[in-house]
């Protein structure tokens, strides 16, 4: 049988990241690509998901059997903070579109992706594949965390009343080639990876919003890429798979800040804005059940990740995401 796996938002951080390993690891292995599949990447360029009539076109064009949904508005603290409206109406437009697309098309499986956004934040620790709804989730980002909560929501639906195999993947803050590297609305790594590159270039201050006291796991979009592809091939239930690195892999803003004046070799000092948000303080997940599934894995370690994410940057930044050059 030949499969059609279609990624939404595929020239994506996310996306991106699938399309390098399936390209680049040994075909027929675990992660590389079968001699039976079609990998479909598209972007808002090939179809504007908020829009129903967009989507079906899409979805009869390439007739997809398996869809890694990843197509999202997505941003850092600030931009979610910005525009809550907008995060909720078009994550829930997007994601409605692509599953009852899905369900009419009659797709064999669909994995889409939240965050670790989702939680609540005032809940026991770790966080785990059972607490999505056992609270509310952190008001800074609250527009984008109940539209992807919806969708764990719509896959029990879609499962209980149609009997779709609709599933869902939990990543952790993810960083790597191809991020948005956009100096106000990009997430931290990417953010603090162009201010830094600035600040060396031009000699300017390098400045970290906040105290840089709060604390996230950050999994490197090689390795999420990995899992998805495991997650196609190898799991088959309804419940999400929290998708990250371990728990004692939190780290505090001023670690990565610290790891990022490294990688780029910027000498001088930097400072802390403690007029801008901290956002959430913590949100430790636990990859328990993910190891026990997939029998281990090997992850990247930071530093490594973090100085390929800046090379890759330095090398691409006439053609990186940065916000300011594509507005100019
Ligand atoms: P990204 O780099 O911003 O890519 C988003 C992708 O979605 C792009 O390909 C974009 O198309 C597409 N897209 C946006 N709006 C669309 C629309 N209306 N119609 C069709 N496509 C649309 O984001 P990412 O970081 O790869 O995120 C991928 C997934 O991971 C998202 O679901 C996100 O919520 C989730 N996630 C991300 C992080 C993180 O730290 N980055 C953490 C946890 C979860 P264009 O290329 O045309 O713009
Ligand atoms: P979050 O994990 O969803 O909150 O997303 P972010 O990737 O935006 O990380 C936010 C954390 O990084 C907050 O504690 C911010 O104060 C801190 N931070 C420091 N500098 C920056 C920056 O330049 N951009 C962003 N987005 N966050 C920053």
């Amino acid at each position: 049988m030949s499969s059609v796996i279609l990624v939404t938002g595929g020239r994506g951080l996310v996306g991106k990241a699938i399309e390098h390993i399936i390209n680049t690891e040994p075909v027929g292995s675990r992660f590389g690509k079968k001699s039976n599949e079609t990998w479909v990447f598209v972007s808002s360029s090939d179809a504007d998901l908020r829009d129903p009539e967009q989507s079906r076109q899409l979805y009869e064009k390439y007739k997809p059997t398996h869809v890694i949904h990843l197509a999202a508005l997505v941003g850092g603290l600030f931009k979610n903070m910005k525009y809550k409206l907008t995060f909720l109406r078009d994550n829930m437009l997007i994601n409605d579109n692509v599953l009852h697309s899905s369900y009419e098309h009659k797709t064999q499986k669909v994995i889409s992706c939240l965050s670790t956004c989702v939680f609540p934040d005032k809940v026991e620790y770790p966080l785990d594949e059972t607490k999505i709804h056992s609270g509310l989730p952190h008001e800074s980002n609250f527009g984008y965390a109940h539209a992807k909560r919806l969708v764990d929501v719509q896959n029990h639906a879609y499962k209980e009343q149609f009997g779709c195999n609709f599933t869902s993947a939990i990543p952790t803050n993810v960083f790597g080639p191809h991020d948005n590297f956009d100096l106000e609305d990009s997430h931290v790594i990417p953010g603090l990876i162009h201010k830094c590159y600035l600040a060396k270039k031009n000699g300017t201050p390098f400045v970290v919003s906040g105290t840089g006291k709060p604390l996230r796991q950050f999994i490197y979009s090689y390795d999420l890429a990995k899992l998805f592809i495991w997650m196609l091939r190898e799991y088959d239930s309804v419940e999400p798979v929290i998708l990250s690195v371990g728990e004692e892999e939190e780290v505090s803003i001023k670690t990565v800040a610290d790891a990022i004046v490294k990688a780029i070799g910027f000498e001088g000092n930097y400072t802390f804005d403690t007029s801008k948000a901290d956002g959430q303080f913590r949100k430790p997940a636990s990859n328990k059940k993910l190891l026990t599934l997939m029998g281990g894995f090997q992850f990247t370690p930071f530093e490594q990740a973090l100085k390929e994410t800046v090379d890759w940057f330095v090398k691409n930044y006439d053609n990186a995401r940065t916000g300011k050059k594509q507005a100019a």
